[in-house]
């Protein structure tokens, strides 16, 4: 890559020289930039036939219900899948997070589940008193799977440098509902099997009904849309996060995951930017 200027009526040229181009401009940004040279350069700085902005994901993020649980477990509040649990259901991974309540919240619970449970309701109320069990909400944020269709485009609207907004189209599909249903099944199963607690779930878990539009719904991961894959069909960086057909444009930042786990990506945003910084040196 050689250019990197906009020729704009209102804007300065501006022409950067460098020998390596990396781009880190974050999780929309990156696929941004990326689709826009491609659609002023056609094919001549990079590969434009990979799928730029393809892929994207985020970690969908709801409250499923509340649950009385074990002090302990609600001590020690972040819960995930064991890779074999993933493997043996067939989904992605999930983390669940156990937020601590009011003992009011702990005594209204009971109360519910002496309505349907009442020997173990007065069970759960005499270790409540005890302060050996108490209740939480429980929250989960999942493995969204990767899926072409969720993209980030140009949009027809321009921003004031005269370079193109962008689209997002962001769903979430069955093997995401699937992930979460199986990821609860497994949870329940450790609770009840160990008889740590019960779990209460909201109505939309239950039903199969719509994703409430009133939670968190994302926790502002943005992730794919320039994904690594060893092949220039799958992805738009390779190994090395190159971009496919470029001779020295690089990309850093959560776009290039191919898979977004269930957890924070910045961690490994940085260890990512760190292995380029060493490829980099290398070249020198
Ligand atoms: C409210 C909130 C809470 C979050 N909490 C967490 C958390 O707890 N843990 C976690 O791991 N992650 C969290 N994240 C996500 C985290 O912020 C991102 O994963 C991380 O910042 C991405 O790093 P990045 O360097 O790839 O991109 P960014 O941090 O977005 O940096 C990109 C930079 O490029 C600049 N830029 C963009 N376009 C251009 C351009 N055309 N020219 C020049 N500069 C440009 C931007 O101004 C920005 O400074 C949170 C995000 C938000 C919004």
């Amino acid at each position: 890559m050689r250019r990197c200027s906009q020729n704009r009526e209102n804007a300065a040229l501006i022409t950067i020289n460098a020998k390596k181009f990396v781009l880190a401009m974050g999780g929309i940004e990156n696929s941004r930039l990326l689709l826009w040279l491609a659609k002023l350069y056609g094919n001549t700085l990079f590969d434009d036939f990979t799928p730029i902005g393809k892929y994207w994901m985020e970690h969908p993020h709801f409250t499923l219900g509340r649950a009385i649980v074990d002090r302990a477990m609600s001590d020690n509040n972040f819960y995930s899948l064991t890779a074999e649990a993933q493997i043996n259901r067939q989904i992605f991974n999930c983390g669940f997070r156990l937020e601590t309540q009011r003992f009011e919240g702990t005594k209204k619970i009971i109360r519910e589940l002496m309505c349907v449970a009442p020997a173990l309701g007065e069970r759960m109320a005499s270790l409540a008193n005890k302060k050996l069990v108490c209740a939480v909400t429980f929250k989960a944020a999942w493995e969204q799977a990767p899926e072409i269709s969720n993209q980030v485009s140009l949009s027809e609207a321009r921003d004031r440098f005269g370079i193109p907004r962008v689209n997002l189209l962001w769903k979430k599909n069955e093997l995401d509902r699937r992930t979460i249903v199986e990821s609860v099944d497994a949870f329940n199963k450790l609770i009840m099997g160990n008889n740590l607690g019960r779990i209460q779930l909201d109505a939309w878990m239950l039903d199969d009904g719509e994703y409430p539009l009133n939670d968190e719904l994302a926790g502002y991961h943005h992730m794919g849309g320039t994904r690594m894959s060893i092949s220039s069909k799958y992805g738009v960086v390779d190994k090395n996060c190159k971009v496919f057909g470029s001779d020295n444009l690089y990309v850093a930042g959560s776009s290039i995951f191919t898979t977004g786990g269930h957890n924070n990506p910045t961690l490994p945003i940085v260890q990512f930017s760190l292995r380029l910084k060493d490829h980099l040196l290398s070249l020198m």
